[in-house]
């Protein structure tokens, strides 16, 4: 992608209306526009990112076995009715023009239960586990940490439905593991952890992962032998680990990045959605819900990985592998060595931003590189031309070096 031509500009100045970090190297980098507090537009660049981290939690899903859908924003409101969910307070309500009442979806279990209803009446028809990666509308009361707290935003959502409690243990540790591989693989696992927390009203614990940052709107209490954590408010007096007995908690703020749920027979209990067991008795089908907010991951991603200029993404969810940053001012020799290179790369199908741009510093170049956060900038000029190289420089380590163009797509295409 050439910068010159990219929709989306990045901005020197703090935007006044933000608080939160995420938001504010987000929309100085390009990345997002605020709508207005709680919903936001993806630009070219944060779609790009958007994207990456929507593969990579596809990826892990499909892997356990789960089967991508896609259910509909809007609801009756009668289903809700019937699970007692009708009056919570985030619910946006709609109506027909023939006055049908309906709500905006702020999760799928109305929708979700019924629909797999329609399929299973035997014990042979379970297990059953189906997902969607899809937008929620939630009319939040406060809506001030950028991105990681939407009035819309996307969720992954999975709904596991088991004709025992054995069947929806295996699926529900199988949810774990995936969960903290998807974090790890989007650069967050080491400050991610499994956190105990209040089930609601349907059952006694569920399980969230909260990642430490001083932005998180959570306190929990991490035990760093056993890596996990307990979230303060389900806490009571208890200052030990109940894992290892004796250890010190550590208290952190965090954010709470996904959540898992055991939902028991709340659900199926609402719709009468029973199976017929091996023994031909009717019984309800227990369930499990696993939510991740894609918008509050990426928002997090940023919140941990960022310094005083700018982003510094994870390779994994970066919008582009390589920055590409031509300093050619008056020389068409540096500007043809570097579009060759640009032409080089794209046909190795490396993922090129190429900043082009012939009315920009060097300065104001490498101001933006920082800001956007690719971790590898590679940068073309007369100095490197006389080594008949590129500069790379690492955006995490900031160490540069100088090599040959050869060696440099070698390390990129094989790394
Ligand atoms: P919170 O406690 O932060 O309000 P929640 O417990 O209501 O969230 P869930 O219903 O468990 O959230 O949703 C599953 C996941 O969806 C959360 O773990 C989070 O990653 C994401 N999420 C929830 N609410 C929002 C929101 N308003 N904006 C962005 N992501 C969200
Ligand atoms: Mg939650």
């Amino acid at each position: 992608m050439r910068q010159s031509k990219l929709f989306g500009k990045t901005v020197r100045e703090v935007p006044k209306d933000e608080v939160a970090k995420n938001a504010i190297f987000l929309e100085r980098g390009g990345f997002v526009q605020k709508t207005f507090a709680g919903v936001y537009e993806f630009l070219p660049l944060g779609f790009r990112v958007l994207k990456k981290i929507e593969t990579l939690i596809r990826e892990e899903m499909n892997a356990t076995g789960a089967q991508e859908l896609l259910l509909p924003a809007l609801h009756p409101l009668e289903n809700y009715i019937q699970t007692g969910r009708a009056e919570i307070d985030v619910l946006f309500h709609t109506e027909l023009s023939g006055g049908k009442k309906l709500v905006l979806g702020q999760s799928h279990e109305e929708i979700v239960t019924p629909l797999v209803q329609k399929f299973v009446s035997s014990y042979r028809d379970l297990p059953i586990a189906v997902y969607q990666i899809q937008t929620k509308f939630r009319n939040e009361l406060r809506a001030k940490s950028g991105i990681l707290r939407g009035r819309e935003f996307i969720m992954k959502d999975c709904y596991s439905f088991h004709a025992d409690e054995k069947d929806f243990e295996r699926f529900y540790e199988l949810q774990k593991k995936t969960y903290m591989r998807i974090f790890q693989r989007a650069g967050i696992g080491e400050q991610t952890f499994l956190t105990s927390a209040s089930g609601g009203t349907f059952s006694k614990y569920s399980h969230e992962f909260q990642t430490i940052t001083d932005a998180g709107e959570d306190i929990i209490h991490i035990c760093e032998a056993c890596k996990i954590a307990i979230n303060d408010e389900i806490r009571h007096e208890t200052s030990v680990c109940p894992g290892c007995a004796g250890k010190e908690f550590r208290t952190a703020k965090s954010i709470e990045v996904g959540n898992i749920f055991p939902l028991k027979t709340k659900f199926s209990d609402a719709f009468g959605f029973t199976f017929q067991d091996d023994q031909g008795a009717k019984r309800p089908v227990i369930m499990g819900c696993y939510g991740i907010g894609l918008g509050r991951l990426m928002g997090t991603i940023v919140e941990v990985h960022h310094d005083d200029k700018g982003i510094i993404w994870p390779e994994s969810v970066a919008p582009f592998r390589v920055h590409l940053v031509e300093l050619s001012t008056q020389d068409s020799k540096v500007k043809k060595y570097a579009e060759d290179f640009y032409e080089l790369l794209l046909a190795k199908g490396v993922e090129v931003l190429y900043d082009d741009r012939d009315d920009k510093s060097a300065g104001e170049k490498f101001t933006d590189s920082d800001l956007i956060g690719i971790q590898w900038q590679c940068i073309i000029s007369e100095k490197t031309l006389a080594q008949d190289g590129v500069e790379i420089k690492r955006r995490d380590t900031r160490q540069r070096e100088v090599v040959a163009l050869a060696q440099f797509v070698e390390k990129i295409t094989t790394s």
